[in-house]
């Protein structure tokens, strides 16, 4: 059993940008030069999450306007009314979403489904460059 810890970072626009990060995480488990076992892909900070998704304009719009509703950019935020920031939409979209998954491999291949890409979501009100921290661990 071995463990390999791998980052990259990925620019965004915020305002609940969708980024594919797929490619970015595979490249980092095959770094790793692990052939099966799980990984967690993490990003640090309180405005953006991590999910998957079926990576195609049409849910990525639908995933948007979900954000929208449940918790809209508009609303009335005590966090807003605590710190002018006016993020406080970010911040509960991120605390919804989650901030990692896990996700086993084997072969050195993510054991994803065939539609199923990790995604980074950034609601910051502002773009932002974000780290992504690859934990793997496996044989
Ligand atoms: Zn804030």
């Amino acid at each position: 059993m071995a463990t390999y810890r791998g980052s990259f970072s990925v620019s965004s626009s915020g305002e609940t940008d969708i980024i594919d990060i797929t490619g970015r995480v595979q490249s980092v488990l095959r770094e790793s030069g692990l052939a099966s076992g799980i990984l967690t892909a993490f990003v640090s900070g309180s405005t953006a999450g991590i999910t998957t998704i079926e990576y195609e304009s049409g849910l990525v719009s639908d995933l948007k306007a979900a954000y929208e509703r449940i918790a809209p950019r508009d609303g009335t935020y005590e966090h807003n009314l605590r710190w002018g920031d006016g993020n406080g939409y970010a911040h509960v979209r991120a605390s919804l979403t989650g901030q990692d998954v896990s996700v086993p491999f084997l072969g050195g291949k993510l054991s994803l489904g065939t539609w199923q890409q990790i995604i980074l979501v950034d609601f910051d009100n502002r773009p932002r460059r974000r780290e992504i921290v690859v934990h793997a661990v496996g044989d």
